[in-house]
């Protein structure tokens, strides 16, 4: 690594734009400071505020990384940071103006390889965001698209678990090749990490390293790619069997910086929200509608889980959290509820199992509530 090389790092990060209430905000030369030793390359950024370095924490180590990895690809990258100054944020006394800016700095990456891009978020854990995503993509793959699969769920991932994936997947060109696992290309950080790793603390530059690598840095379409003549020939809405058609995230739960920077990064398609009937978990996707909202990301709507209990016969439902709050919780939101699912115990033991439930039971009842959910993604895509 040349001094020239580290001017044009320094250059290249001077030129990242970032949205400070509405106003544009770029690093100055002065606030970055890089230090090499063996075979680590060390990137300390000074923010003028702690706010800015927060929100942007993920966002801004990836961006880094991908200049240095473009220099040179065989460092260990390592960026920190700081601030020294108080946040005393400044507001815009133009509005109309903050808003142009912040269009133009929010400008996410459509991931190569496919067409759509679904978040299934919820602010919280343990409420079935894995069951949905799990049964969602075999629902759709059943009907005959190409899906995905990825688990972002950095802190709790179940997706290796659900899916039967235990071995770490393979690397070529330098990108992840997902594991096929009941048709779905699948990937799922638990896969990639040993007992011993899962000790370690995941701090931002961490977090923001495995999940890019697991959203952009997979190849998620065929490399038996066809030609651009063959793929202008295909009329609108053929599938172009190289791409996956649907791309299902079991997105992160919470709603801090990593959430912030993956909707901010990632050009989701829509969002489909799923929370269990209790307050404190309509407290919490109430923040994740939220999130969604402020960048613009369509949500599809929201699916109860454990909704109710079905009678031995099959013939009453039985409502162990009462009835109707999640309706009317749409409506006051203005999103369409889609679905109810029930407590089965059949849907967490067959997660148990890594045979999600729609595989093993797709004749069953509670098969078509996945599979008209899947229904209603196909019909949006249409
Ligand atoms: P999350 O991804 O939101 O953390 P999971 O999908 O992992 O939640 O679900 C948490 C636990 O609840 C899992 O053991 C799962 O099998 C179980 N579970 C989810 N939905 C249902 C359901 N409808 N009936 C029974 N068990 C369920």
């Amino acid at each position: 690594m040349t001094q020239n090389n580290i001017e044009e790092i320094k250059n290249k990060i001077c030129q990242i734009e970032l949205d400070d209430n509405g106003e544009i905000y770029r690093l100055n030369i002065s606030d970055i400071n890089i230090s090499i030793e063996n075979n680590n390359l060390s990137v300390i950024l000074n923010f003028k505020n702690s706010d800015l370095a927060q929100n942007y924490d993920v966002f801004i180590t990836n961006k880094c990384t991908d200049i240095i990895k473009e220099i040179n690809k065989d460092f260990e990258v390592t960026i920190v940071l700081t601030s020294h100054e108080n946040n005393n944020k400044s507001t815009s006394n133009n509005s109309n103006n903050s808003k142009e800016k912040q269009k133009k700095i929010l400008n996410p990456t459509k991931i190569e390889g496919v067409k759509h891009v679904i978040a299934i978020a919820a602010g919280k854990g343990g409420v079935g965001k894995s069951t949905l995503s799990t049964n969602l993509a075999i629902a759709l793959s059943k009907k005959g698209f190409n899906v995905g699969l990825v688990d972002t769920d950095i802190h709790g991932p179940s997706i290796g678990k659900m899916m039967n994936i235990n071995k770490e997947p393979d690397f070529k060109d330098n990108k992840i090749i997902p594991h096929k696992a009941f048709g779905i290309k699948t990937i799922s950080i638990s896969a990639m990490i040993n007992d011993d790793d899962k000790a370690i603390i995941w701090r931002g530059p961490m977090v923001s390293k495995a999940l890019n690598q697991m959203m952009a840095g997979t190849k998620w379409h065929d490399d038996n790619s066809i030609s651009d003549k063959i793929k202008n020939s295909l009329s609108k809405g053929t599938t172009n069997r190289n791409e996956l058609d649907y791309l299902i995230v079991d997105f992160p739960p919470g709603t801090s910086d990593i959430q912030i920077s993956m909707v901010q990064q990632y050009k989701f398609s829509t969002a489909l929200m799923i929370t269990t009937p209790q307050d404190i978990s309509i407290l919490d996707v109430t923040k994740a509608i939220d999130l969604f909202r402020k960048v613009n990301i369509d949500i599809m709507g929201l699916v109860k889980n454990m909704s109710y209990i079905t009678t031995g016969d099959n013939t009453e439902k039985l409502y162990p959290f009462g009835e109707g709050n999640i309706e009317n919780f749409c409506s006051k939101q203005n999103i369409d509820f889609l679905a109810e699912l029930p407590i089965d115990s059949r849907i967490s033991s067959q997660g148990d199992a890594g045979e999600p439930f729609t595989s093993k039971y797709w004749e069953d009842p509670i098969s078509r509530i996945f599979e008209n959910l899947a229904d209603r993604v196909i019909e949006k895509y249409n």
